[in-house]
């Protein structure tokens, strides 16, 4: 009988992991420079890419693409652009993807986007609009080389009937053009791994990159989860119960679940993690170092 195998991945010297980060673009010129201070942190961990969102109904064109033209003009880091169909038209659409190739953008996390009046509303597509994100997504590739991420939701889309219609999206986004995805944000790692698992079943093989949020704040996470059809563990709300008014513990906590969550995940055989940065470096430098990351001094960082 073979000896049971008790190693872990994580405890090895880590290689080949690589992470991503993603941004919110910046309201205030106080949130402008916390945000460039995040950037200046983490960018000797060199990611693979960093993402900037795109408001609900296109709110921050502006401001993203100002957030992606800085980080053209001023680091070496390889940005991604969001962008949203929702709410309008397909020359719209096609003049926000003109400016990002213009600014030197040629990766775009291609989404349908919310329904106009917020999540768990019924999605109306723009009349003159791409209709579904498959739509968008051979609209972006027409329009020129660029690389296109999309979503994917372990715990299914709230607007989705089942797990296996919310693949069949899935799928036809891949074949529309789509190379990499980026999931939902979760807590429970088994529906991560059972839904790589089940995408695979179906012949996707694109990488398929866990999206961890580090909880910096629980209430509005789980607030935030509820809305996304994420679903929130008794065990998490248990962590940071009685916290509420000890933000040091909470920070500690934070960082124990979150190292908690991407170490088993390497122990599963990931090594390409998305973080969800919320703008705040702290957290997500620390889970890179536990990851293995180290800063190089090569890069050029704003
Ligand atoms: P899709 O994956 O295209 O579809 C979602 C669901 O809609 C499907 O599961 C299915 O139920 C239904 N559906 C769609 N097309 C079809 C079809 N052809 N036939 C049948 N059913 C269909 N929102 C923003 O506003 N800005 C952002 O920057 C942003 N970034 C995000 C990044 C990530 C990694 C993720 C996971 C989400 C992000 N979102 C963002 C949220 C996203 O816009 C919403 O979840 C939105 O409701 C769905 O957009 P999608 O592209 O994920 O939809």
């Amino acid at each position: 009988m073979m000896a049971p195998d008790f190693s872990r991945a994580s405890r090895s010297r880590m290689a080949d992991i690589r992470v991503s980060f993603e941004f919110f673009p910046p309201k205030t010129a106080e949130m402008e420079s916390a945000l460039w201070e995040s950037i200046t942190r983490l960018a000797p961990l060199e990611p693979s890419f960093v993402s900037v969102t795109y408001g609900a109904g296109g709110s921050t064109r502006e401001r993203t693409h100002a957030t992606l033209a800085r980080l053209v003009r001023e680091t070496d880091l390889k940005p991604a652009a969001h962008l949203t169909c929702v709410a309008a038209t397909r020359q719209e659409v096609d003049d926000v993807v003109r400016a990002y190739r213009d600014a030197g953008v040629r990766h775009i996390v291609a989404l349908r986007g919310d329904p106009v009046s917020g999540p768990g509303s019924v999605y109306e597509p723009h009349p003159g609009g791409y209709a579904t994100s498959t739509a968008l997504i051979e609209g972006i590739r027409r329009l020129g080389d660029f690389e296109v991420t999309v979503s994917a939701y372990p715990e299914k889309h709230p607007e989705s009937a089942t797990l296996d219609a919310d693949i069949d999206v899935l799928k036809a986004k891949v074949e529309a053009g789509a190379t990499r995805a980026i999931t939902q944000f979760f807590f429970d790692n088994v529906h991560y791994l059972r839904y790589v698992e089940r995408v695979r079943a179906r012949g996707i093989t694109i990488p398929i990159l866990p999206g961890i949020v580090p909880v910096q704040n629980y209430r509005q996470t789980a607030s935030f989860a509820r809305k996304t059809g994420a679903s929130v563990p008794q065990w998490l709300a248990d962590r940071f119960e009685g916290l509420d008014d000890d933000p040091a513990t909470r920070r500690l906590i934070a960082a124990a679940v979150a190292a908690e969550q991407v170490l088993d995940l390497v122990d599963h055989g990931v090594t390409d993690f998305h973080f969800y940065t919320m703008n705040k470096a702290d957290l997500v430098y620390a889970i890179c170092h536990l990851l293995g990351l180290r800063p190089q001094l090569t890069m050029r960082a704003a």
